[in-house]
């Protein structure tokens, strides 16, 4: 595949071969915080509002927000080295750094080559994207990430024991730095069990994009275990992807441990694990196949099944899912294969020789 790649960067063309579109619910498991304009500060006495729709004034997951979180867990999950890119004079904690196949200024020919090649293997790089000025042909990162609206439960709006409309208010008493004198500050977050539906478009130039598109199921469960938004560190911004009743989590907590360690003992038992967590469950994630002849209207007529439903927590367990997108993969690497012989000539040639 990798030949195949470099051929066609170097030719300078992208062809989009299909999309997985992934979407459903998030839901919150503990306040949520991603900072507004603080226009609060005024008239609902909070000092760091949250971000809201101005159409419809609940708050909402901006799309830049979810894929940022994304990105930063794979990032430090796999070690990569970061590049500041903003705030490269400030402190530590408030540069912002991620991680970029960059390299050095004023790389010869053979560090080119040598940084366009750990680029193609980057599932960061090539999920999230490189910025214009990298020194090689890139592919535009796989990955849109739209904005995630507020949807539910119907209650949150007239709750009573919320301190505003969509949202509580947190009180934290903060220590200043130079003054030593402790003084409250008041957060707003949306609270638990909050559900916001969500969408990612991954895009497909190439059968091995498929590897780069567990990566982010990988990015989704490793999120899932940290935070989303402001306070993190503090017990904010635990989400969990798919629709699920907060009230009965305890409970899942409890049966998934029991299930694990049953699961240890019966084998084959782990491919289930959408189902087994139904329990507080409402809705999976839904992740749908769309290859581009779709969009011309014409039958694809493929015998692989067009959507799958999953928890990013276990999809590597599920082999019904982990199968589906081999056969895609399979089913691409034939298309590229057809496509590059005839780009070639290659193919009549041999046909005509044997
Ligand atoms: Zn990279």
């Amino acid at each position: 595949m990798n030949n195949e790649n470099k051929k066609n960067m170097e030719r300078n063309k992208i062809k989009l071969y299909g999309r997985f579109i992934i979407e459903g619910y998030i839901t919150t498991l503990t306040g949520l915080h991603i900072g507004g304009s603080n226009v609060g500060i005024e008239i609902g006495g909070v000092d760091l509002s949250v971000v809201r729709d101005k159409l419809t004034n609940k708050p909402y997951i901006p799309g830049s927000s979810l894929k940022g979180a994304l990105r930063a867990c794979l990032e430090r999950a796999k070690g990569l080295p970061l590049v500041v890119i903003a705030g490269e004079n400030k402190p530590r904690e408030e540069r912002i750094e991620i991680h970029i196949c960059k390299g050095k200024k004023d790389l010869n020919e053979e560090e080119k080559k040598k940084l366009h090649e750990e680029y193609l293997e980057c599932s960061v790089c090539n999920i999230f994207g490189v910025p214009a000025e990298v020194p090689y042909p890139a592919y535009p990162g796989r990955l849109i990430v739209r904005d995630a609206f507020l949807k539910g439960p119907e209650d949150l709006e007239t709750l009573e024991t919320l301190e505003l409309p969509y949202t509580e208010v947190k009180t934290e008493v903060v220590i200043d730095r130079i003054t030593s004198k402790t003084m409250p500050r008041h957060i707003e977050r949306v609270p638990p069990g909050a559900w916001f539906k969500f969408e990612m478009i991954f895009n497909v130039y190439q059968a091995k994009d498929i590897e780069f598109l567990k990566d982010l199921f990988n990015a989704m469960r490793l999120l899932e275990d940290h935070y989303l938004g402001g306070h993190g560190s503090r017990g904010s911004g635990k989400i969990k992807f798919g629709k699920w009743k907060i009230e009965e989590m305890e409970e899942i907590k409890e049966t998934e441990k029991k299930n694990s360690e049953e699961n240890k003992k019966a084998q084959g038992e782990e491919n289930k694990c959408v189902e087994k967590n139904k329990k507080g469950l409402e809705e999976p994630v839904i992740i749908r196949w769309k290859r581009i002849e779709e969009y011309w209207g014409k039958d694809t007529k493929s015998s692989l099944p067009v959507e799958k439903k999953f928890l990013p927590e276990c999809w590597d367990k599920e082999k019904d899912l982990t199968e589906w997108l081999e056969g895609i993969k399979k089913e691409l690497e034939g298309v590229m294969e057809k496509k590059e012989k005839s780009n070639t000539g290659v193919s009549d040639d041999k046909n005509l020789q044997t």
